[in-house]
C-alpha cells in the first residue's frame, strides 16, 4: 500500500518567515522545505521556535513577515481548517486526544472536514488494521488508552483526514523510552508507505535516524542544515546536540 506517488516532487515552501510575540522574536527568518515523499526534521531545544514554525505553517499563529506555500498555492492568511483541507494534517504536542470519547470517535473526528462515507470507513478500517490497540480498543474510551498508545490514536486521528503532509509535533514527548522507540517504529512504518512528514522533536539522536534531512533551530533562526548524515558529521553539531559521542558512535545506531 502507498498512499501518495513516489517521493521528489516539491512539496511545502517556507521562505524568510518571522514571528514576533511582544517583544520576543519567535522567528527570524526561518527558511526550510519539504519534497513528497520526504521526512524532514525540525529540530531544537527548548524555545528554539519550532512550535511557532508548526503554528505558523496550520494557521493558528501570524507571521509578520515570510511566506509559506504548499503545492504552489499559498498557505498565508487561510484559516487552520482550510489548511487541513488543503492536505495538512497537524498531530500537535500533548496529544490532545478526546478522553470522554471512543477511540472510534476520536478517530472520526480526524475526517471530519471529509463527505466521502464509503472512504472514511475504508481508512477507519485501514488505520485499524494499521495500529491494531486501535481497532482493538474502538469502542472504549480514549482516556483508557496509554500515553503510547494515545500517541497512536493522535497520528491516526490526524490521518484520517487523508493528508499529503503530515506534521509530527514532538510525538515522544512525555513518554518512556520503550514507548518513544514504539513511536518512532511507527513513523517508520509510514516513512514505508510513502508519507511525507515534518518531524518536530527535541530528541535529535532517534530524529537523526528517522529523517531524510533536518533543520536545527537556535534562537528562532536556522543554525545548520543538511542531511542526516551531514548533520552527524558536522563538527560542532556533533558536539552540542549529540554530547561529543563521536559522529561514528551516532552513525551506528543508524537503520538508514
Ligand atoms: P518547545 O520545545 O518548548 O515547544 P519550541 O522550539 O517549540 O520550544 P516555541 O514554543 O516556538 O519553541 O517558542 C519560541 C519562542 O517564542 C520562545 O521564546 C517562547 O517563549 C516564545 N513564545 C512561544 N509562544 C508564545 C506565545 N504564545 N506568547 C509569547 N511568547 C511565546
Amino acid at each position: 500500500m502507498r498512499l501518495i506517488p513516489p517521493r521528489g516532487r516539491f512539496m511545502l515552501r517556507v521562505d524568510d518567515l518571522h514571528v514576533r510575540f511582544g517583544a520576543i522574536a519567535a522567528l527570524r527568518g526561518v527558511s526550510l522545505h519539504i519534497n513528497q515523499g520526504e521526512i524532514v526534521g525540525l529540530i531544537g531545544v527548548n524555545g528554539a521556535g519550532k512550535s511557532t514554525t508548526i503554528g505558523s505553517i496550520i494557521g493558528i499563529v501570524r507571521p509578520s513577515q515570510g511566506s509559506i506555500s504548499f503545492e504552489n498555492g499559498s498557505l498565508l492568511g487561510l484559516a487552520p481548517e482550510a489548511i487541513i483541507r488543503r492536505g495538512i494534517a497537524p498531530v500537535m504536542e500533548g496529544r490532545r486526544i478526546f478522553p470522554a470519547l471512543t477511540v472510534g470517535e476520536n478517530l472520526r473526528l480526524g475526517a471530519a472536514i471529509r463527505r466521502d462515507p464509503a472512504g472514511i470507513q475504508e481508512d477507519l478500517d485501514r488505520w485499524c488494521a494499521f495500529f491494531p490497540i486501535l481497532g482493538e480498543r474502538y469502542h472504549q474510551s480514549a482516556g483508557n488508552l496509554s500515553g503510547g498508545q494515545q500517541q497512536m490514536l493522535a497520528i491516526g486521528r490526524a490521518l484520517m483526514s487523508r493528508p499529503r503532509l503530515l506534521l509530527l509535533d514532538e510525538p515522544s514527548l512525555g513518554l518512556a523510552p520503550k514507548l518513544v522507540a514504539e513511536v518512532f517504529a511507527l513513523i517508520g512504518q509510514l516513512r514505508e508507505l510513502g508519507m511525507t512528514m515534518l518531524l518536530v522533536e527535541q530528541n535529535v539522536r532517534m530524529t537523526l535516524n528517522m529523517v531524510d534531512r533536518a533543520y536545527l533551530l537556535n534562537t528562532g533562526a536556522v543554525e545548520f542544515t543538511g542531511t542526516a548524515a551531514e548533520m552527524r558529521q558536522h563538527a560542532d553539531f556533533e558536539r552540542a546536540y549529540l554530547g561529543g559521542a563521536g559522529a561514528a558512535a551516532a552513525a551506528t545506531d543508524a537503520p538508514r
